[in-house]
């Protein structure tokens, strides 16, 4: 019989269910307050409307499902077939009608969250593959998840913004794409400076290095790509602007 409540036991896992749940919770509440019409607005990714946001927060629920699948079963489910695959896949979801679409989000989150709370306590330390290729616990799949909720709310564009996310996961996101960046050496000569606390992340090995400092939300925006409003450089770049952060995914 299914379990009413999640098999995970320890406490810093059933924390990190409640935040993934919370961002979800959030990204629902943002897409409820749009109108059907309003679906086909801009956001702040580049090439893709309303439609293609919600379609790739749907279908990356169910790609991390097929994970947690994978780490309950043993039996190997990829997140997706291929990088194109994918891509297609967000193409034709934001073709669909708006209800279609919010059935789509609704029910792959629903899906997803009930796969966590069925997932037995032993099986979430049971390794699996992400879509990047990295090996990790299935226990990461939470993360994965909320990560993708909490910014795609703001990408929706109609009001979220960086301070509605929660302090712990600003941090984590910061930890995570600052370390990609020294993984792969783009962060030379740069330094992210969090004001009001003693986080500092970047290059520590340049002398002179460019400082970006700003509150926690700011810095967090500056990072993920998604602009500069908040965060000021201690060296301006050349036409006295703030320079565009490292490429992060
Ligand atoms: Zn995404």
């Amino acid at each position: 019989m299914a379990a009413r409540h999640d098999l995970a036991t320890d406490p810093r896992l059933q924390e990190d269910l409640l935040q993934a749940r919370r961002g979800t919770a959030y990204f629902a509440r943002k897409l409820n307050e749009l109108t059907d019409a309003e679906l086909d607005g801009g956001t702040r990714l580049p090439d893709w409307t309303r439609r293609h946001v919600v379609a790739h927060v749907g279908y990356n629920a169910r790609a991390i499902a097929r994970l947690v699948e994978w780490a309950a079963t043993g039996v190997e489910t990829p997140m997706y077939s291929s990088t194109e695959a994918r891509k297609q896949e967000i193409e034709f979801g934001a073709t669909l009608s708006p209800i279609a679409l919010r059935n789509l989000f609704d029910h792959s989150a629903v899906h997803l969250s009930v796969e966590w709370r069925d997932l037995p306590d032993a099986n979430w330390s049971n390794e699996i593959r992400t879509a990047q290729g990295r090996t990790v616990p299935a226990s990461e799949t939470v993360w994965m998840r909320s990560r993708e909720v909490w910014i795609h709310a703001v990408d929706l564009d109609n009001g979220a913004t960086f301070n509605d996310i929660p302090a712990s996961v600003l941090e984590r996101l910061l930890r995570d794409i600052t370390g990609a960046w020294k993984t792969r050496g783009t962060d030379v000569g740069l330094q992210i400076k969090v004001t009001g606390t003693d986080l500092v992340f970047g290059d520590n090995t340049t002398t002179n290095p460019t400082i970006i400092t700003g509150p926690l939300p700011s810095v967090v925006e500056w990072v993920t790509g998604r602009g500069s409003a908040g965060v000021s450089p201690t060296i301006p770049s050349e036409n006295g602007g703030i320079p565009a952060a490292p490429k992060w995914i």
